[in-house]
C-alpha cells in the first residue's frame, strides 16, 4: 500500500533540488551566499521537506512572503536568517521581534510605524524601490535614499543590517536597452551602500540578484542571491536558454482509469468541442483543474504515455481528462502518466505548459493544488 492515494500526485526530487543549488552555488562569484526563496509552500514543492534538504546541505538565509511562511521558517530552520520580503501589518510587530524574523521595510512611513508597536529591536533590510515599481523607498539620487535610511538607522527598535531592491527586467539579457535599465538599478543601489558607507551607516547585506540577475547579470557586489526558479529547475523566462545546468525538482503524475474504442462522430467531453473523424483509442486520466492543471491546456497539450506524447481531447474537467492513445500499443488501466517531467526520452516542462497558455511556469508549479499530495523521492 502506498502511504497516499494513487491518482495524481507530484514528485518532487530532493537530489535535483541539491544539484541545482550545487550548480548555482558554483556560478555565484565572490562570497555571494544563496539566499533560499521559499515562499508560497517553497513554489508548490512543499516547504517543510525542501527547508529540511536546503539546511542540510547548508543553506542558511531564507526569503519568504509574510509572516506566517516566516513562522515556518523558522520552526524547520532554527538558527537560519529569514527575511520577509513583503508587508507584514505593524500590529505584529513584536511577533517579528520575538522570533527573530528580518522585515522588509517597505518605506519610511513604515519603519516609523514599526518602530512604535515594539520595544524588542527588529532585524530590518530596507527595500529599495529602483525600478520595478511595487515596493521600496524612493529617491531622485541614492543620497536622498542614503538620508531616508539614514533617518530610519537613528530609530531604536530596527536593527537595520541590510538594504536591497529587487530587478525588473533582469531575464531579457538580448534586449540592450533592458540590461541597461538592470545595471542603472544595481549601479543605483551600490551609489546608496556607498553612500551609507561614508555616513557611517554599517550594512552587513546590500544585495539584488535574484535567478535571473544570477544567470543574466552576475557579479560579487550583492552579498545574497535571492534565487526561487531556477533552484527549482525552471527557467526565468522560457524558451531562453539557460546558461546552468538545472533540473526541474517537480513531476505530475495520474493514472489511466478507462480505455476504450471509439467510432467516427463520437464526441468527448463537456461542450463536444473534440469529435472524433476515424477509429480511436481514447484514455482517462485521472486528473484535471482541481489539481491546478489548468482548463486552458485543453485540446494543447500532450501527456506522456509509455514514453510517448499523446494528445489530450476535448476539454479538462475538474477531475479528470482524455487523450487520444490511438498510437500505443498494450495499455493498461493503471498506467501511470507523466504531465510534467520525464518518460524515456521525452520530457515535458512546466515551462513548456505555461507556454501554451500564456503564463509562466512560475504559475504552473504554484498552481498545483492542496488536493495534490506531494511525495519525496531522492
Ligand atoms: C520572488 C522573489 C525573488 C525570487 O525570484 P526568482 O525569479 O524566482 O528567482 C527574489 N526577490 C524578490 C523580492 C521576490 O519577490
Amino acid at each position: 500500500m502506498k502511504p497516499y492515494l494513487k491518482r495524481a500526485w507530484a514528485e518532487i526530487s530532493l537530489s535535483a533540488l541539491e544539484a541545482n543549488i550545487r550548480a548555482i552555488s558554483a556560478s555565484l562569484q565572490g562570497n555571494t551566499q544563496i539566499m533560499a526563496v521559499v515562499k508560497a509552500d517553497a513554489y508548490g514543492h512543499g516547504e517543510a521537506e525542501i527547508l529540511q534538504k536546503l539546511t542540510q546541505i547548508g543553506i542558511r538565509y531564507f526569503a519568504v512572503s509574510n509572516l506566517d511562511e516566516a513562522l515556518h521558517v523558522r520552526q524547520y530552520c532554527p538558527d537560519s536568517d529569514v527575511l520577509i520580503l513583503g508587508y507584514t501589518p505593524p500590529e505584529y510587530a513584536d511577533t517579528l521581534a520575538q522570533n527573530n524574523i528580518i522585515q522588509g521595510i517597505v518605506s519610511a512611513e513604515y519603519a516609523c510605524t514599526l518602530n512604535a508597536r515594539t520595544r524588542t529591536p527588529i532585524r530590518c533590510h530596507v527595500k529599495l524601490d529602483t525600478g520595478m515599481g511595487r515596493i521600496g523607498i524612493t529617491g531622485d539620487t541614492p543620497g536622498d535614499c542614503a538620508d531616508s535610511i539614514q533617518d530610519m538607522s537613528f530609530l531604536r527598535n530596527l536593527k537595520i543590517e541590510g538594504i536591497y531592491t529587487h530587478f525588473a527586467v533582469a531575464d531579457m539579457p538580448d534586449d540592450p536597452e533592458q540590461n541597461a535599465y538592470t545595471e542603472a538599478q544595481k549601479q543605483f543601489i551600490r551609489s546608496v551602500g556607498t553612500e551609507l558607507m561614508k555616513r557611517g551607516v554599517h550594512l552587513k547585506h546590500l544585495h539584488y540578484l535574484n535567478s535571473a540577475g544570477v544567470l543574466y547579470h552576475n557579479d560579487a557586489n550583492s552579498t545574497l542571491a535571492r534565487v526561487g526558479i531556477i533552484m527549482y529547475g525552471l527557467a526565468p523566462n522560457y524558451p531562453l536558454p539557460v546558461p546552468l545546468d538545472l533540473k526541474p525538482v517537480l513531476s505530475l503524475k495520474a493514472v489511466i482509469s478507462h480505455i476504450k474504442r471509439v467510432q467516427p462522430g463520437t464526441s468527448i467531453s463537456y461542450g463536444r468541442t473534440f469529435q472524433a473523424d476515424h477509429c480511436m483509442k481514447i484514455a482517462t486520466v485521472t486528473v484535471g483543474y482541481a489539481d491546478g492543471y489548468s482548463r486552458l491546456l485543453s485540446s494543447k497539450a500532450d501527456v506522456l504515455v509509455k514514453g510517448r506524447r499523446c494528445p489530450i481531447v476535448g476539454r479538462i474537467c475538474m477531475d479528470q481528462l482524455m487523450l487520444d492513445v490511438s498510437a500505443i500499443d498494450d495499455l493498461r488501466c493503471g498506467e501511470i502518466v507523466t504531465l510534467i517531467g520525464q518518460d524515456g526520452d521525452e520530457q515535458i516542462t512546466a515551462d513548456e505548459l505555461a507556454s501554451l497558455y500564456g503564463t509562466i511556469g512560475y504559475e504552473v508549479v504554484c498552481g498545483i493544488s492542496k488536493r495534490v499530495p506531494r511525495i519525496y523521492v531522492d
